[in-house]
């Protein structure tokens, strides 16, 4: 047993069984057990590798959309450039040095970051050392906010239903000889559902993410009100249908209760809900990542990066290319997402 096993174990043998919200929350942000509260996972030698870690092409066409959004704008003198869960910094970084030859841009932002891990703060600071730290989205100033979340929201905890005849079953997180295990609470109707009891049958889960109307909502409140634009990049669907709890470590599947605090978990993120709570900003089209970097011309960047590569370094180039645009690599399944006043146009990349 993970030391955290025996600390979660210790707490549903005292306070019952606890949904997965709950065991996900504790596994990836327990103070002193939690995956992101005392690692960082992140890279090649770590759990998992993102697209930021891939290539420096990946932050640089990004900032530039920003960059491009925030002249569309007006060039508003003073903004907030923001990202949520910033892992190592390296995005944020790559964004900052791109932008550095778009006239005003720099001296107009000020950079914030929403970071829970302690961990993860110390390595950002190294590489992003004038920006501002937060622990939650509505700790934003009241100003233009351009903003990327790469990876965030599908680090949000959720919690997940199985229909019944008479309403849904929750999964819940229990006990069984000492050991942790999977169970399902008594049906109830939950209200948060009616819209799903059209399209699912009796058998089929259905996931909900409690924290992301909140922090969809400030961001929407944030945009709608004083401008600026977010990019949400993240795995996902429109209306997700499934069990999509995976847990990983050393970048292999494991069972999401087998590790707790030593395995990364993630879900689906709900397009859907999003869409819902970003009022009064407005959402723009789902594109897939390939077609959004694509569109945002990361091919020509690779190109002028390639000239000045060869052997090893340029095969690798030519492979993180590869990796974040082809549809049979992360092309596909992650999805890019703008949420941007109902006033201005979609992000590039983004219009209809
Ligand atoms: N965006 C980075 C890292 C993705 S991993 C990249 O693409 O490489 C998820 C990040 O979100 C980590 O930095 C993690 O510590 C942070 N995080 C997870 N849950 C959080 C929460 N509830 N509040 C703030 N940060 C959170």
């Amino acid at each position: 047993m993970t030391p955290l096993a025996k600390v979660i174990a210790a707490r549903i043998a005292r306070t019952g069984p606890m949904s997965m919200a709950e065991y996900m929350a504790e596994c990836l942000l327990n103070p002193e057990h939690g995956y992101y509260a005392t690692r960082d996972p992140l890279g090649r030698a770590g759990d998992f590798i993102t697209a930021p870690e891939i290539s420096q092409m990946f932050g640089e066409v990004l900032g530039l959309a920003l960059a491009q959004t925030w002249m569309d704008q007006g060039c508003p003198a003073s903004f907030t450039l923001a990202e949520l869960g910033p892992g190592r910094g390296t995005l944020m970084a790559d964004i900052l040095r791109a932008t550095t030859s778009v006239p005003g841009f720099r001296a107009a932002a000020q950079v914030h970051l929403v970071e829970a891990s302690p961990v993860l703060r110390a390595k950002q600071a190294k590489v992003v050392p004038d920006a501002t730290w937060h622990d939650d989205i509505s700790a934003l100033p009241d100003q233009p906010t351009f903003l990327v979340a790469n990876e965030f929201f599908d680090a949000l905890p959720i919690r997940q239903f199985t229909r019944d005849a008479a309403g849904w079953r929750e999964h819940i997180v229990g006990l069984t000889d000492g050991a942790l295990t999977k169970g399902l609470s008594d049906a109830a109707p939950i209200a948060a559902l009616d819209h799903r009891l059209g399209d699912t049958q009796p058998g089929q889960v259905v996931e909900l993410c409690p924290a992301l109307p909140g922090v969809v909502g400030a961001l929407g409140a944030v945009i709608g009100a004083h401008g600026g634009a977010a990019l949400i990049i993240d795995y996902g669907d429109w209306r997700s249908l499934g069990d999509t709890l995976q847990a990983i470590a050393d970048h292999k599947p494991v069972d999401p209760l087998a590790q707790p605090g030593e395995a990364d978990l993630t879900a689906h993120v709900d397009f859907e809900t999003i869409a819902q709570a970003c009022h009064p900003a407005a959402m723009s089209r789902v594109s897939t990542q390939g077609v959004f970097l694509e569109r945002l011309g990361i091919t020509q960047r690779a190109q002028m990066l390639a000239q000045r590569l060869s052997g090893p370094a340029l095969d690798q180039h030519i492979a993180a290319h590869r990796r974040l645009t082809h549809p049979d690599e992360m092309g596909d399944i992650f999805k890019v997402i703008g949420i941007y006043p109902p006033t201005a146009t979609p992000p590039p990349g983004l219009a209809q």
